[in-house]
């Protein structure tokens, strides 16, 4: 349940309110707006009688929230969020309607992999760098990424750079680290479902890109979200990736579908990932156009300098030349970068 509070409602009345959510048990979560401070109600069992609330000084009105999903759902925070990296001239805001790009390899592999694909990406228009340095490969006996050292070259990335960047936290041990290195953590598909991971980047100081589950319903994708957003951190990502599906014609099929409904069920900012969706280098640049055209706030898009080589996912890494093509396509298609 929702209780917005009237334009004129003074701290005092705002602190009655609270003070009576807590009386009965649950949580409340204020969520300050432009004019007017709405108050959220959480961890209540059943339905609540608005009568208990609608007779407060300050309260304007009671909204029953029905989703399962509180914070992540649009009907609590109608407002899309922006989530904003950096300060003064570097600021970058997500989800404030131009579309984000960040790319890089799959995985760090040396420093100067990493460097030459950063600059390249920049040029071509990236600004945030993507690249794993704890990697949740399929395989115990495939490349597992160069873990602290590989943060370090992502840090040395952006100091040269000025690219943010993106890696992935592979499990709650790891995630103090990643924390400390990275402007973003990344969830990946693997461990959507991994509540105690979700839990710690619920408690993380940095934005969260929640990769989907590759098997996840949008319900299990959005609660997902909510497991992060209840422990505090309200910088959140959803980022589809590509689900599993009887085809073979790709690694994934990208649930084109699911964009427009994140965007009416959620205020989280979106990002596609085409790279991981198809698997293969030829479907990456449709599937982008696909996703740009949706209005989607972010792309992540794996770049390797020699694929042929890369130690992981080369078949579906652009060439940095097809990456810059890739965005001056973009630019074609009137999307706002
Ligand atoms: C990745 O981004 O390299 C990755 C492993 O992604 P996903 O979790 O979507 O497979
Ligand atoms: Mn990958």
């Amino acid at each position: 349940m929702l209780i917005v509070m009237d334009k004129s409602a003074g701290p005092d009345e705002l602190a009655a309110v609270v003070e009576r959510i807590e009386k009965y048990g649950w949580q409340p979560k204020p969520i300050p707006g432009g004019e007017r401070t709405a108050i959220g109600v959480l961890r209540n069992k059943g339905p609540i009688d608005p009568a208990l609330f609608l007779d407060m000084p300050g309260v304007r009105d009671v909204i029953p929230v029905s989703k399962p999903y509180k914070l992540v759902s649009r009907e609590m925070h109608p407002d899309n969020t922006v989530i904003k990296l950096g300060e003064g001239n570097e600021a970058l805001e997500i989800g404030q309607g131009r579309l984000v790009l960040m790319a890089g390899p799959c995985a760090v592999e040396s420093e100067s992999q990493a460097l030459e694909i950063a600059h390249a990406v920049k040029e071509a228009g990236a600004k945030i760098f993507r690249g794993g340095a704890f990697k949740p490969r399929s395989s115990p006996y495939s490349f597992q990424g160069l873990g602290v050292k590989g943060l370090e070259i992502l840090a040395k990335v952006r100091e040269e750079t000025g690219l943010f960047i993106v890696t992935e936290a592979t499990d709650h041990e790891v995630l103090d680290v990643v924390e400390e290195y990275t402007d973003i953590i990344q969830i990946g598909t693997r461990n959507m479902q991994n509540y105690r991971l979700l839990r710690r980047a619920g408690q993380a100081k940095k934005p969260i890109l929640l990769k989907r589950g590759m098997w996840a319903t949008m319900d299990e994708f959005l609660m997902a979200a909510e497991y992060i957003m209840s422990e505090g951190n309200s910088q959140v990502m959803l980022c589809e990736r590509g689900i599993r599906t009887f085809t073979r014609h790709s690694r994934n099929t990208l649930d084109i579908n699911a964009i427009p409904y994140m965007r009416s069920e959620s205020h989280l900012p979106i990002v596609v990932d085409p790279s991981h969706a198809a698997g293969r280098r030829d479907q990456v640049i449709p599937l982008a156009r696909a996703a740009a055209a949706t209005g989607v706030d972010g792309l992540i898009v794996e770049v390797h300098n020699h694929p042929e080589k890369a130690l992981s996912d080369g078949p579906q890494s652009l060439y940095p030349e097809q990456f810059s093509r890739m965005v001056e396509g973009l630019k074609t298609m009137n999307v706002a970068l």
